[in-house]
């Protein structure tokens, strides 16, 4: 596929933003409260990318034994294990990609539960490591709603995150620059939105697997102009496409979902062997992770605690096939991935009962497919090719008259 313009300008803007890595520097989960340590004044530094850095480089694969030896088990997260054993190698792929002699020195370290408790541990770690202090913010889990008490739980921790901040930093946070952040964030989040959508179009003007590297921005540089400058012109391309009937996949003839994390080191041979079969990934709950409907700089604290104690991942099995059946609705899909990641059971949810629960009540079909994010050992190259061109040979045949 030709590439976009704003691909280009991606590469420029991660330069930009770890070249500028410098202090006061606060760690923090990829759905954590980054705009009360950004309007706080801190760089903010994501942990999180870096372990998809180490996937999507494929040098986690060298790291991650070094963990396990270290003691973090072969079924932990292998972010995290690929993330620590960089770091007791002395080893980081931000030093070839952008000359940084090391990861970031933290000031600060802060995790949300919303996602995993792995976060804890793993953020716990360097904590010890860089002795370094480090705030959990631990929202109630797994809900199928979220109550005003539930928001009022989370939004007493991140109260107690500017207390603890305002000290590290030493100055009052200034309430109208969170604002500003969050507004910045919020647009940012319906820009991505926006971008993410233009693939309902037939055919798709881009696929899951652009958007796992286009997302790079509203994860790191969300309540930045940079990223709403980003993503303002990210649309601008692909309305063009969209005016054009470009295809990501040329002659695209069945839409598939994408559910559970990406496998980041073999995005571009997925990407290939998608494409060379005619199927197009036009949505996945990973991407759409990223879009944060509640934020509203009228009442930043709780709407932010709302949005972030409401991600995907935090739900209960009812809300989260509520979502997912949007999804495959919107985007008029007619077959479902599952990619069932070793090593994260937090966001895998074929073991659970979700691929059954779509197939009867929606008549769309599912494959489950053995992967891991970061942990190639897991993956089969052969096998899944096996499986998902079987899989996506059937989706053409219950719809011939289509083709
Ligand atoms: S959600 Fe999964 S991949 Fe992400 S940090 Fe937690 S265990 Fe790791």
């Amino acid at each position: 596929m030709p590439q976009l313009e704003s691909q280009i300008k991606l590469k420029s803007l991660l330069k930009n933003y770890f070249s500028n890595l410098n202090g006061p520097i606060a760690w923090c989960t990829s759905a954590g409260p980054a705009e009360i340590l950004r309007a706080l004044g801190f760089q903010v530094y994501f942990p999180e990318n870096h372990g998809a850095l180490l996937g999507a480089s494929r040098t986690a694969q060298r790291y991650i034994p070094k963990a396990h030896q270290f003691g973090y088990h072969s079924d932990v997260c292998s972010y995290l294990t690929a993330d620590i054993g960089a770091w007791l190698m002395g080893e980081t792929p931000l030093t070839k990609a952008y000359g940084l002699p090391a990861i970031p020195k933290p000031d600060l370290i802060v995790f949300n539960t919303n996602q995993c408790r792995e976060v804890a541990d793993w953020f716990s770690y360097f904590g010890r490591e860089f002795d370094c202090p480090v705030l959990g913010v631990y929202p109630p889990r797994h809900l199928e709603k979220v109550t005003k008490a539930d928001i009022e739980h989370v939004s007493q921790q991140f109260q107690n995150l500017i207390d603890l901040g305002e000290k590290i930093i030493g100055k009052t946070m200034d309430m109208d620059q969170l604002k500003h952040v969050l507004d910045l964030s919020k647009t940012g989040t319906q820009l991505w939105q926006n971008v993410l959508e233009t693939a309902r179009q037939h055919p798709a003007p881009l696929t899951f697997f652009d958007s796992c590297i286009l997302m790079a921005p509203i994860v790191i540089l969300r309540g930045t102009s940079e990223c709403v400058d980003f993503y303002n012109q990210l649309l601008v391309e692909l309305k063009s496409r969209l005016k054009t009937g470009f295809a990501a996949v040329p002659n695209e003839k069945v839409r598939i979902y994408w559910e559970g994390m990406p496998i980041w080191g073999r995005l571009r041979s997925l990407s290939d062997l998608f494409a060379e079969n005619g199927a197009a990934v036009v949505s996945s709950t990973y991407c759409n992770s990223w879009i944060f409907d509640d934020f509203n700089s009228r009442n930043p604290i709780d709407s932010m605690a709302s949005a972030y104690t409401k991600i995907f991942i935090n739900r209960g099995e009812n809300a989260k096939l509520a979502l997912v059946k949007k999804q495959l609705t919107d985007f008029a899909v007619d077959g479902v991935i599952f990619h069932d990641s070793k090593t994260c059971f937090n966001n895998t949810n074929s073991r659970f009962g979700l691929p059954q629960r779509v197939r009867d009540e929606m008549g769309i079909d599912t494959l489950a497919i053995d992967g891991d994010l970061n942990d190639l050992r897991f993956f089969s190259d052969g096998q899944s090719k096996t499986k998902i061109e079987t899989f996506i040979e059937q989706l053409k045949e219950k719809k011939p008259l289509l083709l």
